[in-house]
């Protein structure tokens, strides 16, 4: 397995998931055509599937392109995104597995951005496109707190520390400036924002991450932290600081900063 992101539109990535002993592709959130035709090309690779994380334009604005050059690739999403998404010809469930190439691939459902959002899972790899990023996650746009504790420290957190997280926006040095405000005590936040510092101004990505490096600098995974409760205590007294309110409180922050 490669996995090659190609950076799309301002901060997008959309991902090249290879398999090497074929030589068959999937495109992970093409935001658009032309840059993953060229990478595809540049690899050697045969595109055979689409992986859309979820329906919104900067994650499937290159489908129709693809598609007409390529009438017959897989289009992947969730079934609850059925017309949302262009092209798609697969609907998938909870925990669908299937394969591209020889890689075997299962989709996990995380609502919470939306309420189709999926991560796709291979071998030590996850694409978890606008749920979670390093260091935050997606605007709550189709769903609740709830779904997104959930989406994060349940369903992908579940996880083994090691994988790899492939995320969709390259909004980490922001996210790791929020998660010092909130937890301005987490060293481990200021390391990262440090290393995070020096990567972008050699004008390199952050992607990826893994889920080890989001337990530790992650505040969307870190409602248990006194510092960050500390945090939600001062701007909402009547917060009862369980997970799910905790998380809400910061998405609220976050929204705003
Ligand atoms: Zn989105």
């Amino acid at each position: 397995m490669r996995i090659v992101p190609v950076p799309c539109l301002a901060d997008n990535f959309a991902y090249l998931l290879i398999c090497e002993e074929t030589g068959q592709a999937g495109v992970v959130d093409p935001a658009e055509a032309e840059p993953v035709l060229h990478c595809v090309a540049q690899e050697g690779v045969t595109l055979s599937a689409i992986l859309n994380t979820h329906h919104h334009w900067d994650h499937v604005g290159g489908n129709k392109a693809l598609l007409a050059r390529q009438p017959k690739l897989k289009v992947y999403g969730h079934a609850s995104d059925r017309g949302r998404i262009e092209g798609q010809t697969e609907l998938l469930e909870a925990g669908a597995h299937f394969s591209v190439g020889k890689l075997a691939v299962r989709a996990l459902h995380n609502p919470g951005h939306t309420s189709g959002a999926v991560s796709y899972v291979v071998q030590d790899a996850v694409f978890t496109g606008d749920t979670m990023f390093a260091a935050g996650c997606g605007r709550l746009l189709e769903g609740t707190p709830e779904n997104m504790y959930h989406s994060l420290c349940k369903v992908i957190g579940s996880l083994p520390p090691e994988t790899r997280v492939f995320f969709g926006h390259e909004y980490t040095e922001k996210n790791l400036r929020f998660a010092a405000q909130v937890e301005p005590d987490n060293a481990d936040v200021q390391d990262k924002l440090a290393a995070v510092r020096a990567l972008r101004a050699q004008g390199q990505f952050t992607t990826p991450s893994t889920l080890a490096a989001e337990w530790k600098t992650n505040p969307f995974m870190r409602t248990d932290s006194k510092s960050i409760q500390q945090t939600v205590r001062q701007s909402d007294p009547g917060n009862d600081l369980t997970p799910i309110a905790v998380l809400g409180a910061i998405r609220r922050m976050k929204d705003q900063f």
